[in-house]
């Protein structure tokens, strides 16, 4: 079993928390991560709507290092919709390769692309509506584009923030949906996108799905999964990804 901390100070877990209560502490913790992490932000590159669309479609099952390693090469062949849509299969195929799923992905930009050429004139749609009827564009990557590229205050759940917000208490629902639903009732909206990036970043670095470095955690007094992980100072401190160390 998981070691539980016992806070000294009401309340005491979260079952015993009140709406109220609950909201001041996701913010507390969230006022945290922002100090902790100021630099936080979307780690994939992009240039415009177009590509941080394309680029997120492609971060699935892979890392957002190796797509941004491929997309110079991908946007210089292919810069706009129109040119994407007209692709040569094997030679999207070619680009696409070091990401792996690269004929499924092939598949998807080429669906995406010609989508976009037929029904938007070539343009990113800015609302969630429009952009969730996009060949493989779901509510994570439409909310990415929303809050990224056009301002529009969005939550990504993606596996992150899902496990850091149930670790943090702050939702038990796993459908990503709820997650999203719930979790932004506790925030402003406009703190939306910032909050799933702070998330994510703690996710990556500290709050590992296996071995969360909970003894070097700025937000473990207010976590009730405190004890998932290290709790020696020295011991965590090993399990914090640095830049460096990514
Ligand atoms: S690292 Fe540990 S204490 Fe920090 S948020 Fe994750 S589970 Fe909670």
């Amino acid at each position: 079993m998981p070691r539980r901390r016992l806070w000294g100070v009401p309340p005491a877990t979260p079952a015993a928390e009140t709406p109220t209560g609950l909201v001041r502490r996701a913010r507390k913790m969230h006022r945290v991560l922002a100090e902790t992490y100021p630099e936080a932000h979307c780690e994939l590159d992009f240039a415009n709507a177009f590509e941080l669309l394309v680029v997120t479609v492609l971060s699935a099952q892979t890392t957002d290092r190796r797509v941004n390693a491929v997309r110079p090469t991908l946007f210089a062949a292919y810069p706009t919709p129109e040119a994407m849509a007209q692709a040569d299969r094997e030679v999207l195929e070619g680009i696409l390769g070091p990401l792996g799923f690269f004929r499924a992905k092939t598949e998807s930009l080429l669906k995406l692309s010609a989508a976009l050429v037929e029904r938007y004139d070539g343009e990113v749609p800015p609302r969630l509506a429009d952009l969730v009827t996009l060949p493989g564009v779901g509510r994570k990557t439409a909310n990415v584009v929303l809050g990224n590229a056009f301002d529009v205050p969005g939550i990504t759940v993606d596996t992150h923030f899902g496990r850091l917000a149930r670790r943090f208490g702050w939702t038990e629902e796993t459908d990503p949906v709820k997650v999203e639903h719930a979790v932004g009732a506790l925030f402003a909206k406009k703190d939306w996108t910032m909050l799933s990036h702070r998330l994510i970043w703690h996710g990556r670095r500290r709050c590992h799905a296996r071995n969360p470095a909970c003894g070097a955690c700025p937000v473990a007094r207010w976590c009730p999964a405190f004890g998932e992980g290290p709790t020696e100072p020295e011991v965590a401190e090993k399990l914090v990804k640095t830049e460096a160390r990514r």
